[in-house]
């Protein structure tokens, strides 16, 4: 019998996956562990409302302090894990200690990417943790992001309304070309040049520097940059340092069957540090949006109680910049063939994007009851 779950990370993998436990009416012990100090959170806010300083806290919350309690959730916030002896099947925590588990769910999260042959690190944005030492740089000066992916550019808009002169500084073409076509891009790009935020693309770094106060990023080409301060924003890699030390098996994640099983038995993953098998696609994808992680928390619980884990549905996200709100799902790829319904250029777009005949992907801007639709429809083929 399952009488203790323990669960690492209180992301929205690992605090959803709580949540269903209870709701699914699993009655034994709930440990919910969590590196971060706060109470569980909406990440996305913190490159929007948490960084511009305007977030209301408990909207913040997944759920006020009271809630874990009075649903007998332990949450034990500000406690790392440290490793997992899985013969045992106990997990030990940093500063000492340790807890047996019964089934396990690993949701560590991914953390940001390092940028190449950068000698010193710089600041990066995942977490409550870094928004102050972000804004404190960013205060009134001028700041160089690195990456022109959803967290480059929604940076880049809040620090220009922190009144910031703000550069980005991006290795594709056209920016947030991991989720929308260039036509989206390029309208990205006018959208920031039009509030006074430069976005250079086809820019490979070679060196970002500390030089006293200031910081100078020189490309391969020669060209150079300076501004007071940096972030680093090219996208973030599984955090999967737990799950290596209890022997479970990785690659781009933590690789889990579709009931969301790891290699060793009684250890799940979910979210964004879970890379999970997809037999129509015959491999394994890893999802870095806040529903997939939202999705994969409740139906890894399923799972984890010998229940029936719900389909995986499809892949969709959103990006806030200036107000304006991009909504995607599906994969696009380069050589698509697009369909376009509303005006280029303009914050009132739908992009679809077909390959061998079929709808792979949708990108929308300004048009929501249209992205449901179009969603739908990829959601009842897959
Ligand atoms: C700044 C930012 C903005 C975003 N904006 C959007 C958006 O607008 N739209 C969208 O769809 N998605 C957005 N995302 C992505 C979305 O937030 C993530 O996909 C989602 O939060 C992933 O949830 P998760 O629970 O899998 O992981 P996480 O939220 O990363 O949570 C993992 C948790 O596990 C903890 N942890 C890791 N290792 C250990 C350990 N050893 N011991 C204890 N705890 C541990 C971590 O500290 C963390 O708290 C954004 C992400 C960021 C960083």
């Amino acid at each position: 019998m399952t009488e203790r779950i323990v669960i690492v990370g209180a992301g929205v993998a690992g605090a959803t996956a709580a949540k269903t436990l209870r709701s699914s009416g699993y009655d034994g012990e709930v440990v919910l562990l969590s590196a971060e100090r706060s109470l569980p959170y909406r990440r996305p806010m913190v490159s929007k409302e948490l960084l511009a300083g305007t977030a209301v806290e408990r909207r913040t919350l997944l759920e006020i302090a009271e809630f874990w309690p009075e649903r007998g959730i332990e949450l034990r916030t500000g406690v790392t894990v440290e490793s997992i002896d899985a013969d045992r099947a106990v997990v030990r925590m940093l500063y000492g200690g340790e807890i047996g588990y019964d089934a396990l769910l690993l949701a560590t999260g991914a953390r940001p990417r390092a940028l190449p042959g950068v000698r010193h690190g710089l600041p990066v944005l995942r977490g409550r943790d870094d928004i102050e030492a972000l804004r404190r740089a960013i205060d009134g000066g001028s700041l160089l992001i690195a990456g022109a992916g959803l967290i480059g550019c929604e940076v880049a808009a809040t620090a220009a309304k922190l009144g910031a002169r703000v550069t980005v500084l991006h290795a594709g073409v056209t920016p947030l070309d991991r989720i929308a076509p260039p036509i989206i891009g390029e309208y990205i790009r006018k959208l920031h040049a039009d509030n006074g935020v430069d976005i250079h693309g086809e820019v490979l770094l070679a060196e970002v520097e500390q030089i006293g106060n200031a910081v100078r990023a020189t490309s391969t080409d020669g060209r150079e940059w300076r501004a007071g301060a940096a972030l680093v924003a090219i996208g973030a890699v599984a955090d999967t340092a737990v799950a290596e030390t209890a022997g479970v098996k990785v690659d781009d994640g933590i690789l889990v069957d579709e009931a969301y099983r790891t290699s060793v038995p009684g250890i799940f993953a979910a979210g964004d540090a879970a890379a999970r098998f997809d037999s129509g696609l015959n491999a394994y994808v890893r999802e870095e949006h806040w529903n997939s992680a939202q999705a994969q928390g409740a139906a890894a619980a399923q799972s984890m109680l010998g229940l029936p884990p719900t389909p995986a549905g499809v892949c969709w996200g959103w990006s806030t910049q200036y107000g304006i709100t991009v909504q995607f799902a599906g994969r696009i790829r380069l050589d698509d063939d697009l369909e376009v319904w509303g005006t280029p250029g303009t914050p009132d777009i739908t992009v679809r994007a077909m390959r061998d005949g079929c709808l792979r992907g949708v990108v929308s801007v300004g048009r929501p009851a249209e992205f449901r639709a179009v969603r739908d429809e990829l959601a009842a083929q897959s």
